[in-house]
Parts: structure tokens; sequence; C-alpha cells
């Protein structure tokens, strides 16, 4: 271990509505806690305009939530850290070491909320036209494109919402989807459907993004007739789902195809022996604000409990989640 790293009980990484809730819980619990988080305090809630599914918190701006949620954590005595996380390693005596940018951090248990980053289409012009036509981000990007048309890849729940906040701003949304089907939830679907600036070209997929300096069409392809067209727009938002970012801790850890961390249902445990997940990270059915909250909840709980045990030399109350044999595909 390093003999300078600063001791904390519970070291969070990332600073979204699961690192914020798990912040609040340990704080409350009276451990000395580290959140860290390279960007702003807020994770998503700063890309999302108007929340409408936070129970008791009706059309609530992202954020605002966030700011709530740090102003709470805070309050029981969070201490906050900026730095970019560069690997976490468990070392002796349940003690876990993380390292950053800006120092290294020992606690008996981390709780990684990290979330992750968009998937990329990994297209021709995708990479060389981000920034210029190509965006990520509805609520940062979308102000640029008044009176413009726009296009939207992906058929889940983000491509229709941000399609949707899109239309403020743009003259025309086609949301473009691989498939002839969405998997958005219903609800969302009807209500896209309902927003007269948006067109839907079903069974396509973008072969490439054009254009000299900005966006200026996407050649698509219809996979059902294999017919090729040419769809002039000015700019393109990719709404592909996530890239959960799982790769800061050392050796193996238990995680699905997609790569998000398999956690023990009962304590949000990593594969790793102290090591928690919660939020977008972790392996489950959808990924919500409700749900990152209630996972951030149940994993600090049950990290007081761990350190509390590590704290007085009783045996650990809790089991790392088991991964099966062959289940997985190893990443090393
Ligand atoms: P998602 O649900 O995983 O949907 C991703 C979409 O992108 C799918 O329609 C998928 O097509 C398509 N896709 C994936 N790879 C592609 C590729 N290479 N080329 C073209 N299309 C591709 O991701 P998401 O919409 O980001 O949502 C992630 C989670 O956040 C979900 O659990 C969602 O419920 C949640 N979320 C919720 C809300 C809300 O409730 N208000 C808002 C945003 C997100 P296929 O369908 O063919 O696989």
């Amino acid at each position: 271990m390093t003999e300078t790293a600063t001791k904390y009980d519970i070291i969070i990484v990332g600073g979204g509505p699961a690192g914020l809730t798990a912040a609040l819980y340990a704080g409350r619990s009276t451990m000395r806690t580290l959140l860290i988080e390279n960007k702003a305090m807020g994770g998503q809630l700063l890309n999302t305009e108007l929340i409408d599914d936070y129970p008791g918190a009706a059309h609530i701006f992202g954020a605002d939530l966030a700011a709530t949620m740090v102003k709470q954590a805070g309050e029981f005595g969070t201490t906050f850290l900026t730095a970019t996380v560069e690997g976490i390693r468990p070392v002796d005596g349940h003690q876990k070491e993380v390292t950053t940018d800006q120092g290294t951090f020992t606690a008996p248990a981390v709780i990684i909320t990290a979330g992750g980053l968009p998937r990329k289409l990994g297209i021709p012009g995708e990479e060389r036209l981000a920034g210029s036509g190509v965006s990520y981000c509805a609520v940062c990007d979308g102000a640029f494109f008044k009176e413009r048309e726009l296009a939207v890849i992906g058929g889940g729940d983000a491509a229709l919402e941000e399609g949707m906040y899109l239309t403020r701003y743009a003259s025309k949304v086609t949301i473009i989807h691989r498939r002839d089907a969405f998997r958005a939830q219903p609800v969302i679907v009807e209500e896209a459907q309902k927003n007269p600036k948006i067109s839907f070209l079903m069974n396509t997929v973008v072969d490439e993004i054009a254009g000299e300096y900005a966006v200026k069409e996407l050649h698509c392809t219809n996979v059902a007739t294999h017919e090729t067209s040419v769809l002039p727009v000015n700019g393109v938002f990719i709404f592909i789902g996530f890239l959960p970012n799982t790769s800061l801790i050392e050796g193996h850890v238990a995680h699905d195809a997609g790569g998000y961390y398999l956690t023990d249902p009962l304590t949000m445990m990593t594969s790793v022996d102290g090591v928690f997940a919660a939020g977008d990270v972790r392996s489950q059915l959808t990924r919500q604000i409700t749900t990152a909250v209630g996972d951030a909840t149940t994993a600090t709980i049950a990290a007081v409990k761990y350190v509390e045990a590590v704290g007085k030399g009783l045996p650990i109350p809790f089991a790392p989640y088991q991964e099966l044999a062959g289940a997985g595909a190893d990443r090393g």
C-alpha cells in the first residue's frame, strides 16, 4: 500500500445520481467519505433538460436535481474531489487503493458509480465531424440547430426522448432506426409519433456521415430492401446506448456480455471483495435515475456494514458476487 495514501472509510467513484446518493447515505452513516468525479458533479443529469420520471420532483430540470443532490450530500460531510481515477486495486487488510491524477487514497469499501460513455457507430465521418454536426448530447448542442434539419440515430428511450427535445429547435427531425420496431417504451414512442416535426426511417442503417467541414448528408441503406438513399441534414445526434466505464479495477471482474458489472442482488457487491457497483455500470434490465438511486442506497448500506466489520476485525458479513463457472466473457 502507498505510504502517503489518504485514508477514508468509503470512496465513491463517479458523481452522477448513483454516486451522489451513495455519498448522502455514507455521510449520514458518519463514514469518512470521498467522492471522486472527473467532470462536473451530476453526471448524465446535466445532459438532461427536463426530468418527468423522478417521483416527488415532477418536471424538474436535470441541472437543478443535480445541484440539490450535491448540496444534500455535502451537508453530511462528503469530500468532493475533481480528479481522474487511474486504477483501483485491493491491497492488504481488506483495503482498496484508488490511484488518481490528484493522489492516492485508500478505504475498505469502494462504490463504483462511474456511468459510461455514449456508444459510437464507428462509421466514416463520425469521428471527423464530431463537434461539427455530429453530437451525442441534445441538451448540449440542440440550440445550435435552430430551424435546421436533424437526424437522430437509435431506437431506444434516449433516441426518442432526445429527438422530441430537438424539435424545439429543429425544423425537422428524422429518427433513423435499424429495425422495424422500437426498443423504447410504448408511451415514449406514441408521444414521438404524435410530434409533427418528427418522421421515421425504419429498417435503416447509416453507412456514412458526409460533409467537408460540417455534416451535410447521411448515406443510408434500407436493410430490408437493400436500397440506398441520401438524407440531407445539418446535424446528426447518435443515441445507440452506452459503454459502461468498467475498466478501472485491476484484474478480472465478473461482467455481462455488454461489459456491465455483475453484482450480488442483496448487496451490489461485485466479484471483488469490498468493491460495490451502482447505476449505469451495473448489469440490469434498465438504467433510470430511480434505479441508480436505489442501487446506490443498497450498495452504501452494505458498504457501511462492510467497513464496520473491517474496523472491528469481525467476519465480513457479505460475500462478493459469485461468478458461475464459464459465465461471462473474460476480458482479463
Ligand atoms: P438502449 O435502450 O440500449 O437503446 C439503444 C438503441 O440503439 C437500440 O434501439 C439499438 O437498436 C440501437 N443501436 C445499438 N447499436 C446500434 C448500431 N450500431 N447502429 C444502429 N443502432 C444501434 O439505449 P438508450 O436509449 O441509451 O437507453 C439506455 C437505458 O437508459 C435504457 O434502460 C433506457 O430505458 C434508459 N433511459 C430511460 C429514459 C427515460 O425513461 N426517460 C431516457 C433515456 C434512457 P436495437 O433496438 O435494434 O437493438
